[in-house]
């Protein structure tokens, strides 16, 4: 029996089209320019127009405007997408938001806009992405959810519940297109250095410091590390995983200890 080509990880996602949401910042940034340089032509779809510079010297990036908590919005750039790159083969929801504040000074407007952005958004996004994909056969799909899906913290109940929804959504999906030849899996990392978690501690919200001190790995997540795991997860190497929720936290949530 002759062993299976090694892939060239350089390359491996060469004439894949790959749309990512909120890709002009942090962690979908850093999946736009990981997924670019392995050779995927990238769609970025993002509400921040000023951040589109961000893809400024990014070979094979395309910026669309759209904010993904618009049904209307979220459809006609995915058919944009389609006629000016190509059919997608890898979607990735990743735009979200935080929420960071103790539950009984937490707005309902506040809780429906975490919500709404954080699931409706993904939801939206990955729905678009299995009407083309389903029909074809073939795709695959990310959701960005995050460790405070699998564990919880205190006054962060939006984020949460809906990074926890985001998984679910993720394994409910995986097993309604399996057999249609999609894959769905989440992502959860822990704290990673972006633009996020730098406004949270700015705003004096976290502790950088006690928090890398829980971290077991003793320091924060680099967005690259994410952007790797993305890549395996929606490359052809990874042909037999879906419904998963891959864990890049550092070892932050086995730690009982700290
Ligand atoms: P970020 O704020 O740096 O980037 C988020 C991007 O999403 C921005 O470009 C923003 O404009 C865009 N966006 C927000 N709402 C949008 C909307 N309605 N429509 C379109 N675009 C929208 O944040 P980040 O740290 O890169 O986080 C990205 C994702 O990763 C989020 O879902 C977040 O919850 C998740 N996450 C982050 C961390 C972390 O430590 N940074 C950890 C776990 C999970």
């Amino acid at each position: 029996m002759t062993a299976a080509p090694v892939p060239d990880r350089n390359r491996d996602l060469a004439g894949k089209v790959a749309l990512i949401t909120g890709g002009a910042s942090g962690l979908g940034l850093a999946m736009t320019r990981r997924f670019a340089v392995r050779g995927a032509r990238v769609v970025v779809l993002d509400r921040d127009t000023a951040a589109a510079q961000a893809l400024a010297g990014i070979d094979r990036a395309t910026f669309i405007a759209c904010d993904v908590c618009d049904p209307d919005a979220v459809d006609a750039a995915f058919s944009r997408a389609e006629a000016e790159i190509g059919p997608l083969d890898i979607v990735i929801a990743n735009a979200g938001i935080s929420q960071n504040s103790p539950t009984l000074e937490l707005s309902f407007a506040d809780w429906r806009k975490v919500m709404g952005v954080n699931l409706d958004g993904v939801f939206l996004t990955a729905q678009a992405a299995g009407r083309r994909m389903v029909p074809r056969g073939r795709g695959t799909i990310l959701l960005m959810a995050s460790m405070y899906g699998v564990v919880a913290a205190p006054e962060r109940i939006g984020y949460c519940v809906s990074k926890s929804g985001v998984a679910m959504m993720a394994k409910a999906l995986a097993l309604e297109w399996a057999r249609q030849g999609l894959r769905v899996n989440a992502l959860a990392p822990g704290y990673v250095r972006t633009p996020f978690l730098d406004d949270l501690i700015a705003r004096g919200r976290l502790d950088a410091d006690r928090l890398t001190a829980r971290m077991p790995i003793g320091r924060f997540i680099e967005p690259e590390e994410v952007a790797d795991l993305a890549a395996f997860l929606a490359s052809d190497e990874a042909s037999a995983i879906t419904g998963q929720v891959a864990g890049v936290d550092g070892g932050w949530s086995a730690n009982g200890y700290l």
